[in-house]
């Protein structure tokens, strides 16, 4: 009973720590696989990895899961998260190495029956149909309530060392997390923004405007508020230094407004769809800024998408008063 290798993807959840500690004790020695994209990191990951001492690749996985977010075969979760058609494409992605690399098998951290959508009977058909892994995707957690696989058949995973386990309760895994000396796991809900609504919101409105081609737009989604103006102009305006600061970078991307007699927040603009945006936008900075103590108009500095060197910047001076109830109304998240 030895020899079998096998590719774990890995999330660092805790289901993902034990499939892989599960497999070493029947027999297989076991690397792991995990991706990352802006909605999800690998962070977890590299970490449980390290813990294990196994092995890690880490894919970017940001093209696949944003087609995916465009066009979802199996529809969406409770918010943008595609998660059957996600969570098959990375298994399809984790055969792919297998083939390249030698291994005998894919494994997961799935449990049957833990979330009502993604983890049943039939969508843990779904998603093995759909990979292409057609009995070499073991489910170590719940591989006794499944067909056995091609590698307990040839005796290469010893099938008696596999589990049981269904439902949503976690007591299992937290004895065997004892068992196994797995002290740090994250929550198995919390990492992906695409499970989140407020993201979603976000996300679709992007989608819905100036698309998800432009990966740095994507990546931005993670910061500051955002606001769609009547004309179909996007707006993302800063919500601290810190935020500011990375938005004053992105004229690759975008129009950057910011204050320059006072503080405030600087505000990046994709495309402006309608000429009077400009105005309208330099007037949005000058009411979330700090101008209380300040005699005049507060000044707005506009550089214009893609400029270099100082081309095309203006400086424009919006009349008081200055309302954000105005913009509330067009504020998504
Ligand atoms: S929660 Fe996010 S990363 Fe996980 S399967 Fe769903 S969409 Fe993919």
């Amino acid at each position: 009973m030895s020899g079998a290798r096998g590719l774990s993807l890995l999330s660092g959840g805790l289901d993902s720590q034990l499939a892989v500690r599960v497999l070493q004790r029947a027999g297989a020695e076991m690397e792991a696989v995990c991706f990352e994209t802006p909605f999800f990191s690998s962070a977890a990951a590299r970490k449980a990895a390290a813990a294990l001492g196994v092995p890690l690749t880490v894919v970017d996985f940001t093209d696949d899961e944003i087609a995916l977010v465009e066009n979802p075969p199996h529809g969406f979760g409770g918010a943008m998260n595609p998660c059957i058609d996600c969570h098959t494409t990375m298994i399809r992605r984790a055969g792919e190495i297998m083939a390249e690399r030698g291994f005998d098998f894919v494994s997961t951290g799935e449990v049957m029956g833990q979330r009502p959508m993604s983890q049943n009977k039939q969508a843990l058909g779904v998603v093995e149909k759909g990979s292409g892994l057609k009995g070499r995707l073991i489910r170590p957690l719940s591989a006794l309530l499944l067909d056995p696989t091609i590698p307990e058949q040839e005796g290469l995973v010893d099938r008696s060392k596999l589990l049981d386990i269904h439902g949503r309760c976690r007591e299992r895994q937290i004895a065997l997390a004892a068992e196994f000396g797995i002290v740090e796991y994250p929550s198995p809900a919390g990492g992906c923004k695409l499970t989140e609504e407020g993201y979603g919101r976000k996300l679709k409105d992007l989608m819905n405007h100036e698309g998800l081609r432009t990966r740095r737009l994507v990546e931005l989604l993670n910061l500051a508020r955002r606001f769609r103006l009547p004309s179909g102009t996007g707006v993302i305006l800063g919500r601290d230094k810190g935020e500011n600061t990375v938005l004053r970078g992105e004229t690759a991307v975008g129009t950057v407004l910011a204050p320059v007699n006072c503080p405030g927040p600087t505000a990046l603009v994709p495309e402006m769809k309608s000429p009077g945006d400009v105005a309208l936008v330099a007037e949005m900075v000058a009411a979330y800024s700090k101008c209380d103590r300040l005699e005049g108009d507060v000044k707005v500095k506009v550089v214009p998408k893609g400029a270099q060197d100082g081309a095309g910047e203006e400086t424009v001076s919006p009349a008081r008063p200055y309302d954000r109830t105005k913009f509330m109304e067009w504020q998504i998240c």
